[in-house]
């Protein structure tokens, strides 16, 4: 049950609803919804509702009418991120676990590690102890399996899972792994649940063959009832009478499970499906379908493969998933981050600007823009997202060494280009570390029960209206520029009147508690915008796909075609190119190239040698 308290309850009030809670043998914890206090309640105590609703400080009593009592939304109504070392399941940044079905041999561990990482995989995942329908199939390589994988953290810095089969291994994964997997088969091991529930590593539970949702969750109860809530669940194809797959995907989980609870879900498609050329259409309909991540199987010899060769995607295959992966990732508000642990690590490296307890990153406006949404979904919880009030100021406080990172808009697909940004990236000697496409979905928002009728006035940044042109046409209101969305969601609720609104994103109506009335109102939604992450210092490790750069050439004729034709002749390709006045000389012009190259790589500086004699200026803003 949920008592719901008074806002202005004393502790010692509490601390009563505590103490009859407690020894009622009740499990309970406090939650904060709206503004609201809550205690959230397993059980009753053995009292009734108007018992507790008759303590002092209790407004009313709720009921959880779902058997699930811990795990269930309403006792928890933020998502739950479960953390494992830099990576975060259940967040912006989708989670792709990869690896072999089984851990084989060192060599083979090694190779598929380095593989998966290099494409863009956090985790990675291998079996040491299997469970095979045939006794005589290959059972895992044990403890020596588990060893293996923890050379593969270490080498490699990715987290690994593996799978549990009974309480009696439970020293060993403690001492080799980082998450720990109760397999389809497992999952209505009562035993085995109460055990990971205690050991208080994140565990990654898979649906069972045959487990309806609610089975499911009841099984993460016991684990969470144990004192563990980093649960990641894992739907992997439940049996029906269909052949044609070894298992039915059920895609239409993730939707109910995200309503009825707050633990992250991801998706297995390949025990799912059991088919190689079935697992990439079926993770790429998971990401768009909400998942959280991903399991996927990979392996190097999939023909020789000792366990699920024939599901298992080459490191090829892989790779081309999480391409599209990246591309899907934003139209369902999320990234794919192929430089993810290399970036976690890189910045937790970082000298920290102005010797603060952590590091910030600036960015334009209120909490709530299109910026500061950038900014969560580039760095995730691990960077503090500092508001400016104006672009220069997020350069001048990188270079004063006030925030470590800027992130900038650079350019929208339906306004273009952001011109301020491109003369200040020529201003000021920083760096460009890194770029996230956001796609950008406006809103009619206005006070909780306003209606779209009574609207008369609306606010927003400039750049919103033209990309509400047809929305706006349609409406005879009054149109009221501000400097960012969320100061006009803000400037709203201040006023209080029921007949103005704004046009901002959903962040800003959840954080100033206000209430969208018409979404998805942008003309085209095919509306991104790119934005660039800036810095005084580049961050090391990782691949890097892109460089941009500026230079100019002189006033002759053929001296742009040129400077071109050394990209040509080294076979590189130019993603953008945009010129920009130079300021104090008329008609003179700054070229802007984004490449996709590392132009700081060694095997490069030949072709920087050729370009430098083709221009006058050249520099380099970033490679990332
Ligand atoms: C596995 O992940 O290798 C596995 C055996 O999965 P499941 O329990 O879903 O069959
Ligand atoms: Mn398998």
């Amino acid at each position: 049950m949920l008592i719901v308290l008074q806002p202005d309850i004393t502790q010692k009030q509490k601390n009563q609803i505590y103490r009859i809670l407690r020894e009622g043998g009740c499990i309970f914890r406090e939650i904060s919804e709206a503004g609201q206090c809550i205690i959230g309640s397993t059980g009753n105590a053995g009292r009734t509702p108007e018992y507790f609703e008759a303590l002092e400080g209790v407004t009313r009593v709720v009921p959880v009418k779902t058997a699930f009592k811990l795990v269930s939304r309403q006792m928890h109504p933020e998502d739950t991120r479960v953390q494992v070392g830099s990576v975060s399941v259940g967040g912006e940044r989708i989670v792709v676990i990869a690896g072999p079905c089984a851990v084989e041999s060192r060599e083979q561990a090694m190779a598929i590690a380095g593989q998966v990482r290099k494409y863009g995989a956090v985790l990675f995942r291998g079996g040491a102890f299997k469970p095979r329908t045939s006794p005589y199939a290959f059972q895992g390589l044990g403890e020596q399996g588990l060893k293996i994988l923890a050379e593969v953290r270490e080498t490699y810095g990715m987290p690994v899972v593996t799978e549990i089969t009974t309480p009696a291994q439970a020293d060993l994964v403690m001492k080799y792994v980082d998450v720990i997997q109760i397999g389809a088969r497992n999952m209505q091991n009562f035993e085995l649940l109460k055990c990971v529930g205690r050991l208080g590593k994140p565990v990654l539970l898979k649906r069972g063959l045959s487990a309806t949702i609610e089975e499911w969750l009841m099984s993460a109860e016991y684990i969470l009832s144990e004192g563990n809530d980093r649960v990641i669940l894992c739907e992997r194809g439940i049996r029906t009478f269909e052949p044609y797959t070894r298992n039915t995907l059920d895609l239409s989980a993730i939707p109910v499970i995200k309503n009825l609870t707050h633990l992250p879900v991801i998706i297995d498609p390949s025990h799912a499906t059991g088919i190689r050329e079935k697992v990439s259409p079926m993770a790429r309909a998971a990401i768009a379908a909400g998942a959280d991540g991903l399991m996927i199987e990979v392996h190097n010899d999939p023909d020789h493969a000792m366990s699920d060769g024939a599901q298992s995607l080459y490191p090829e295959q892989f790779s081309r998933l999480m391409r599209d992966l990246y591309v899907i990732a934003p139209v369902v508000d999320k990234q794919l981050d192929f430089s993810y642990l290399d970036k976690a690590r890189a910045v937790d490296r970082m000298q920290k600007a102005g010797g603060g307890s952590g590091r910030r990153a600036a960015f334009l406006g209120d909490p709530g823009t299109y910026s500061h949404k950038a900014c969560t979904q580039y760095f995730g919880d691990q960077v503090e997202p500092i508001p400016m009030s104006g672009f220069k100021d997020i350069y001048e406080a990188v270079r004063e060494g006030r925030a470590d990172f800027g992130v900038i808009p650079l350019e929208n697909s339906l306004a273009g280009s952001v011109h301020e940004n491109y003369d200040l990236l020529l201003e000021y000697d920083l760096r460009i570390v890194g770029e996230l496409l956001l796609r950008i979905e406006h809103n009619l928002i206005s006070h909780p029960g306003a209606g779209t009728e009574g609207i008369r006035r609306v606010y927003s940044h400039p750049q919103v209206f033209q990309q509400c042109r047809d929305y706006i046409d349609r409406h005879d209101w009054e149109w009221i520029p501000m400097s960012d969305t969320a100061r006009a969601v803000k400037h709203v609720r201040d006023r209080g009147d029921v007949t103005e609104g704004a046009l901002a994103g959903r962040d800003a109506a959840r954080i100033y508690g206000m209430e969208i009335l018409e979404e998805g109102i942008e003309t085209n939604a095919r509306n991104y915008t790119r934005f660039v992450i800036i810095s005084g210092q580049p961050i090391s490790g990782g691949e890097k796909h892109k460089s941009s750069l500026i230079f100019s050439t002189g006033n002759q004729p053929g001296s742009l075609y040129g400077a071109l034709k050394v990209f040509a002749d080294n076979g590189v390709n130019l993603v953008k190119l945009e010129s920009r006045p130079i300021h104090g000389k008329p008609w003179e012009y700054m070229f802007y190239v984004d490449l996709e190259a590392d132009v700081d790589a060694d095997d490069f500086a030949g072709v920087m040698a050729r370009l430098a004699e083709k221009t006058d200026y050249l520099k380099v803003l970033g490679s990332y």
